[in-house]
Parts: structure tokens; sequence; C-alpha cells
């Protein structure tokens, strides 16, 4: 039976920037060094871990199983110290807004989220089968927001990658050039539910810039503050009801 053992104070460290399961790494002489984390499974975007499935949740096999009160997701929390309870409140927030409840593993269940300090925060794609690691690295990945992102990614992409996106405008140049795959257009399943600059899946406007300038502009009006979801909104809850049938 799990219990949120340990109640250290959370830690604030940003030593070096991290964004997403990525070691950015800025030289004195300005040299960018960019290591995928080591020992992990080999991402593809950003904080996605490459996964059998190629497009997630237009597939079949995606989704978990829904009984009739609701869709359980059994989780385990590994070696995360003091921020369970920042994990917790994250995984729990789900039963309040949708008919996702993540519930403690118990031995027997095959299907189960190995929620993990590694390096980085990422996860896959959707349902993996047996068990899948969603790492929450102490360092970096301990927020609200931080959590509930990595748990939306168990149905859905980025919302840059959105293929209905004319919302944002992407400055190519700006990019770093290792991470230009970040912001490729995927056939994503959009459910009728329109772009959000505001959904937790958004990157922010200088992610992955080489520069410091924008890596992306919002469309139409270019000033709007986008990327900077404290925790899901209206839209990202109602996608996942959409994809759920909550
Ligand atoms: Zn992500």
């Amino acid at each position: 039976k799990f219990y949120c053992k340990d109640t250290f104070p959370l830690q604030e460290i940003h030593s070096y920037s991290m964004l997403e399961g990525w070691l950015i790494r800025i030289s004195a002489t300005n040299m960018i060094y960019i290591d995928p984390v080591a020992g992990e499974p080999p991402l593809v975007e950003g904080d996605i871990a490459a996964s059998k499935i190629t497009d997630p949740c237009t597939s079949r096999g995606c989704l978990w199983n829904k009984w009739s009160d609701g869709v359980y997701i059994p989780y385990y929390i590994a070696n995360q110290n003091g921020s369970c309870p920042v994990v917790l409140r994250g995984l729990e927030s789900f039963s309040g807004f949708s008919c996702i409840r993540f519930r403690p593993y118990q031995s027997g269940d095959y299907e189960r989220l190995s929620i993990e300090s590694r390096d980085g925060c990422w996860s896959y794609v959707g349902r993996q089968g047996g068990g899948q690691i969603v790492s929450l690295s102490r360092q970096g990945c301990i927020y609200h927001s931080t959590v509930q992102h990595e748990l939306l990614h168990l149905g859905f992409n980025h919302e840059q990658t959105r293929s209905d996106d004319n919302h944002i405008q992407v400055v190519w140049n700006n990019i770093l050039d290792e991470m230009k795959h970040n912001f490729n257009k995927i056939a994503t399943l959009n459910q009728g539910n329109s772009y959000d600059h505001n959904s937790a899946m958004q990157y922010h406007r200088t992610a992955f810039s080489k520069n410091g300038l924008p890596t992306m502009v919002p469309i139409p009006n270019s000033s709007v503050s986008f990327g900077q979801a404290t925790q899901m909104n209206k839209n990202d809850i109602d996608r996942l009801n959409r994809l759920y049938k909550c």
C-alpha cells in the first residue's frame, strides 16, 4: 500500500537549464551543449519517449480500459523523496474534473505507471502496455503544472505540434538545430477541440531557443502571453473528457 511517507521541504533547484528531458548547458564562451538524458529511452520530441505507437491516440490501444464508473490507472511512485505530495496532488487532480482515476498499484496489476525521479521530465504518449515510466526528476519537475503536463502525455502531444495549428508561427531561425523537430506538425487527434495558447501542453515563447529570442509567435495577436499554464485549463480538461468519453 502506498503512502506519502516523506515530507521534506521541496527544494528549488535550477543550477542548469533543463527543459523536459534535455539538459542544456551554455559555457562561458557561449558554446551550447545539449544532451539527451543518459541511460533513458530515446526521446523523440522534447519530453516524449519513443514508443512503439507512432501516432498515439489515433491508434488502437492508446487508451486505458474504461469501466462503468471510470478509468483506473495504477501508479507506483518510486524514489521521489520530498516531492511525493506534489506528485500525488497532480495525480489526484484528475479525479476532480474527469473520469480518470489514478490509483495505487496493487500486486497483480499488469499495466501501471512507474513514476520515478530520472533525469528530466518525460513520458510516453499513450498507454504502452505493462509498466511504463513517467519521469519526474526531483531537480526541476516538481511543479503541479509539470506533473499534469507529463500525465497529459498519456493521451496528448504538445500543442504546437497540432495538425490544425495555424495559431502559432514557428521562428525556425531561433531554434537550436537539434531541437527543430519539436516544432514539426504531426497527425494529432484534435477531437473538435480548438487550439489553446494556454494549454498545459503548449511550450513557452522561448522554448529551445538558441539565442534567447522567441521560437514561437502567437497568431493573430503576437503580443499575447502563452505557454504559461500553471495547471490544466478548460480546454485541456474538455479534450481529456472527450478522449475518454467521460
Ligand atoms: Zn511535454
